[in-house]
């Protein structure tokens, strides 16, 4: 049972008031709050077991190596992994991705090859690629959108090439909410052995991500968007291609033996985990997926489209208010923008009254481009949010209204 007002009392920070009014939390997109059961994680680490994990031989050691890799293995399991070592750390999925445009592209880029985008991704799905592709005179190819924001696939076949060598490509757009039809996308381009990652950064807190089933060849999400800490990430990928791809930084850690003549590589995860991890962040990820496990996702998702759609309704009923992303396939983020009022403007006076939402691009330019505008307002909703400040939020949009009238 989905019990909400048992959910808030888990979150701290929900209790807390800006400029005197309750905390009306709508960034979930940018980051989710953290159950206390996550802060106590981190509390009782550095307060009982703080010390650096993997080789030492003392106690604390010992059970810092252990609830680590216990976190490892909660991963694993939710999202469904083969093998606990198919799951490396990283700082996030700005870094996974990195990761593996970095060590991917050294491996298989060359020149004229392409790895294919689609226009709706987060800067870190853009970016990392480009580097690369400069490197190896590589480029991208994109896949177009709709005016609905959703993915353009018409000719989708015809966009596999001789030449592509990925596909990677947003389960849910941070921007517009959108969840993409992913499975189908990895079918297709698994049928011309193209493989593929999924940046799932806004989808492991909305969705059940089952990484067997979905047959994806990496998948990338952050901490702190699941109700985990921040700097800590998860890369997700098939064991034959993480053995195949190179080390992606050197350190500690990750090498089996050194000389100054060479140096032979652990084995996964670890090759890809050089230096001392974060290792008080790692374990309290376990906390925040077995939290989010206990109310179950299918749950939360129900919930969250309830939301969705009270609110979606809500603001279509404002004047002059026209939503950006009104896919078919949502998760809980609405973007939004009222007529003749930048977006800057009415986040800021939202704040002031007590409610916050983010404005701006989203990390997400080029979508912005496509549909000419600046920027938009965004609302996003997390399993801890309620119709009643959904309701404050309307409140507050018609005052911003009055005011520039
Ligand atoms: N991809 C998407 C779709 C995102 O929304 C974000 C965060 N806004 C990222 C990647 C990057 O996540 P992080 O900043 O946690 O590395």
């Amino acid at each position: 049972m989905f019990d909400i007002n048992k959910i808030r009392q888990d979150f701290p920070i929900l209790k807390r008031t800006v400029y005197n009014r309750p905390l009306v939390y709508f960034d979930n997109a940018a980051t989710t709050q953290k159950p206390q059961v996550v802060i106590d994680a981190i509390s009782k680490y550095y307060e009982q077991d703080n010390a650096n994990i993997h080789r030492g031989v003392h106690y604390l050691s010992q059970m810092g190596t252990q609830a680590y890799e216990e976190s490892r293995k909660a991963v694993k399991t939710f999202i469904n992994a083969e093998h606990d070592y198919e799951i490396i750390f990283t700082r996030g999925a700005t870094e996974s991705i990195n990761l593996v445009a970095s060590s991917f592209g050294k491996k298989y880029l060359k020149q004229g090859d392409e790895i294919l985008l689609s226009g709706m991704e987060h800067h870190s799905n853009i970016v990392p690629w480009q580097i690369i592709c400069e490197e190896k005179e590589a480029k991208l190819a994109v896949i177009p959108i709709t005016d609905t924001g959703e993915l353009n696939l018409t000719d989708i076949e015809k966009r596999f090439t001789d030449k592509t060598k990925l596909l990677a490509i947003t389960h849910v757009s941070n921007a517009l909410g959108t969840i993409n039809p992913i499975k189908r996308l990895i079918d297709i381009a698994h049928k011309y052995n193209i493989p593929v990652l999924i940046d799932g950064a806004q989808a492991v807190s909305h969705l059940k991500v089952d990484v067997k089933e979905l047959d994806c060849d990496f998948y990338c999400f952050s901490g702190h968007k699941v109700y985990g800490p921040t700097g800590i990430g998860v890369l997700y990928g098939k064991e034959k291609l993480l053995e195949e791809m190179p080390p992606y930084q050197g350190g500690g850690e990750m090498i089996r033996k050194v000389t100054f003549e060479k140096t032979e590589y652990s084995s996964l995860p670890f090759k890809f985990e050089a230096g001392t991890p974060n290792i008080a962040d790692g374990i309290a990820l376990k906390a925040a997926l077995d939290y989010v496990s206990s109310i179950g996702l299918f749950n939360i998702a129900l919930y969250e489209a309830e939301l969705l759609h009270y609110a979606t309704n809500q603001l279509l009923n404002i004047n002059g208010l026209k939503i950006y992303g009104t896919a078919k396939e949502k998760a809980a983020v609405i973007s939004f923008l009222l007529e003749n009022i930048h977006p800057y403007d009415a986040g800021t006076i939202l704040d002031k009254l007590g409610v916050a939402v983010r404005t701006g691009h989203h990390c997400a330019q080029p979508i912005m481009d496509w549909y000419g505008i600046p920027g938009t307002i965004r609302a996003s909703f997390a399993l801890y949010n309620t119709k009643e400040e959904i309701d404050g939020m309307i409140k507050s949009l018609q005052k911003v209204i009055e005011m520039f009238s």
